[in-house]
């Protein structure tokens, strides 16, 4: 498959269309920025974690019955993946009170949210992402109510699986943000799931395993990245059937599939 003209940019990823029908190419770049690209910087490897971390869950979840845009990884840091027609919505499913909804309402952060909470955005950085609901999201014609309740299912399927995975290495899945895409009348999940769209504690320390730690200059981001996608991609944390210690388990960290740049 031939990698085509640039389709898109954004602030951490680039879409490129391919010579293969309904298949466009996601190059995970080593860009990195926060608060609305007002900090930024370019780290080498990261798109690789990232992708590799991205790759990892989109198999897992496609294998537990979640459609979504993953075909295969290329190299360490592009991905083929198939054509949707994005909805401009980031889709976030919060289990613990963090960042932005601690800023805004009287939540402590840390408190367990049970039933976990979904909030939705308009994916606009000229006005800065605002909160919708779903009168508005109608409204705006952005998704039907039979869509949007479609996408909140899929949001709490993907956060039970993605808890259940996590859960095993010690981590606490605190948040995270989704973004889907039509193929035809099927939704399915696109862009990434990775340390740059999630919030990950460590369940023990609560010491923080993902982009806060650029954020808010908490360490050195790459030695977490690397660390925590090693952790995630472990053999022990794949699902239930092959937790149980069996042959060949040798229980050590498994390498990313992919090598690194
Ligand atoms: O900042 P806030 O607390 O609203 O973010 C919630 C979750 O959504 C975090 O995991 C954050 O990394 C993710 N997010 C994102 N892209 C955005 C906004 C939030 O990946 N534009």
């Amino acid at each position: 498959m031939k990698q085509g003209k640039l389709l898109y940019a954004g602030k951490a990823k680039s879409v490129y269309r391919t010579d293969t029908s309904n298949t466009l190419i996601v190059e995970f770049r080593d860009d990195i920025t926060a608060f609305d690209g007002g900090k930024k910087d370019t780290l080498k490897n990261k798109g690789s974690y990232n992708a590799t971390v991205s790759a990892f869950f989109f198999e897992y979840l496609e294998k537990h019955g979640v459609k979504t845009h993953y075909l295969r990884m290329l190299d360490d840091h592009r991905m083929a993946v198939r054509t949707l027609s994005m909805i401009p919505l980031e889709v976030i499913v919060r289990n613990v009170a963090a960042g932005s909804i601690v800023r805004n309402y009287p939540f402590k952060e840390g408190t367990k949210l049970d039933p976990p909470v979904i909030v939705i955005d308009f994916k606009d950085d000229s006005r800065h992402d605002p909160m919708l609901n779903d009168d508005l999201i109608v409204a705006l014609k952005l998704a039907t109510p039979a869509e949007l309740r479609k996408m909140k299912k899929i949001a709490l399927e993907i956060n039970r699986l993605l808890s259940l995975l996590l859960t095993k290495q010690g981590i606490l899945l605190v948040d995270f943000k989704i973004e889907f895409g039509r193929q035809g009348s099927t939704i399915r999940l696109g862009d990434e799931i990775s340390m740059d769209s999630m919030r990950l504690w460590d369940k023990e320390t609560r010491e923080s395993l993902d982009k806060d730690v650029y954020r808010f200059s908490k360490g050195d981001v790459m030695v977490t990245y690397n660390r925590v996608a090693r952790r995630i991609t472990t053999v022990a944390a794949r699902p239930a059937a092959v937790q149980k210690k069996g042959p060949g388990s040798s229980g050590r960290a498994a390498k990313p599939k992919t090598k690194k740049r």
